[in-house]
């Protein structure tokens, strides 16, 4: 028996409770591993308030991502004692995830945890950390580079805001955060932000083409939203879509990326190849100050994170949020 979160959904409905969870309830898998921090995202959120269709399979660990310490395995990839990261893969929606005390993974699913980082830092970071890396990598290759113009990131208080702002700051770009928690700009500045906007000003229906503002935009928001960064963005301007925190729907017209040249770069972190991920870990490794990790993330037990879930879905939590998995 382990310490966990479980969802459950049957007669009596859908419901997440920390419990001791049977070993059984644990998937196949050729390695097994003790975790020490997980955290969580949007998507854990989601999952565990039934909010959103996350979870596809029942019982359900939830937990996108987790640093662990392998205890056993069957793969010549990892030995006990091995500290390995893993974001993603469907796991903590159809494979039990990293919000328990034991996990069996796929060994294909795990990357060595960076030797810069910490397993806690590892966990501050997190898939938002490592999509906000993956959105930057997008505008990257889509040639935006600092002397284009500024970049927009919008739900900036969010986990992937806060890391885009930071990286982007730290690559020389000029960052444009829009919130609906503008009493949070010290915050915001702190991380590299010069300029803030309201998020009223981009959440309404909008005009097919508008002021040309930004060179770039990373968008964890979607629906209006991202329909108005597409209307704002400069000739042959980039955004990378990442997220649907206002809506999954996308109301654009064909006129941005007719007229301006603008490119939507869509942006999943959940399949991407290990190759890729290896890549944006090495990225995150050189670009991330020390200092980030204290003004991004706080930490919670397992205990406290089925009500932190609910605040994270209502837009109380700003930056990240670490689960010290293995504290008692
Ligand atoms: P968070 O909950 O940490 O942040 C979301 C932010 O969005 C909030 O802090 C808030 O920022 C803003 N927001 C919330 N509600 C609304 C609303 N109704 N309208 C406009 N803005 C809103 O989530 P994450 O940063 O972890 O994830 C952000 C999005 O990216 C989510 O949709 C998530 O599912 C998606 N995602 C996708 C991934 C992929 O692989 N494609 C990977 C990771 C995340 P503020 O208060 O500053 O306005």
């Amino acid at each position: 028996m382990f310490k966990g979160i479980l969802i459950e959904k049957d007669d009596e409905g859908y419901r997440a409770s920390v419990q001791q969870i049977d070993d059984s309830v644990l998937p196949e898998g050729d390695v097994t591993i003790a975790v020490d921090y997980s955290t969580l995202n949007y998507k854990d959120a989601l999952a565990i308030t039934g909010k959103g269709p996350v979870v596809r399979s029942f019982p359900m660990i939830p937990g996108i991502d987790l640093v662990g310490t392998v205890e056993q395995s069957d793969s010549d990839k990892f030995k006990p004692g091995d500290k390995v990261l893993l974001n993603g893969f469907g796991v903590g929606e159809l494979h039990c995830g990293g919000l328990a005390q034991k996990a069996r993974l796929k060994s294909e699913w795990l990357i060595p945890l960076p030797e810069k980082f910490s397993a806690k830092q590892a966990m501050s970071i997190g898939t938002a950390g490592y999509t906000a890396m993956l959105c930057v990598m997008a505008l990257e290759k889509n040639g935006v580079t600092p002397d284009k113009g500024k970049i927009l990131v919008t739900g900036a208080n969010g986990g992937v805001g806060s890391f885009a702002i930071a990286l982007l700051t730290k690559l020389g770009y000029s960052v444009v955060a829009s919130t609906g928690r503008v009493d949070e700009s010290d915050y915001l500045k702190k991380l590299g932000a010069s300029e803030i906007i309201d998020r009223a000003t981009l959440s309404e229906p909008g005009r097919p083409l508008g002021k040309e503002q930004w060179a770039g935009a990373v968008d964890t928001v979607g629906s209006h939203t991202l329909a108005n960064v597409c209307a704002g963005l400069q000739y042959n301007g980039t955004v990378a879509a990442c997220g649907l925190a206002q809506g999954f729907d996308l109301p654009v017209t064909v006129m941005p990326f007719i007229l301006r040249g603008v490119t939507l770069a869509g942006v999943d972190s959940v399949m991407r190849p290990l190759n890729e991920r290896i890549e944006a870990w090495g990225r995150l490794a050189e670009l991330l100050d020390e200092s980030v990790f204290d003004d991004i993330s706080k930490l919670i037990t397992l205990d406290d994170a089925i009500t932190t879930a609910d605040d994270l879905i209502s837009g109380r939590v700003r930056g990240r949020v670490v689960v010290n998995v293995g504290a008692a």
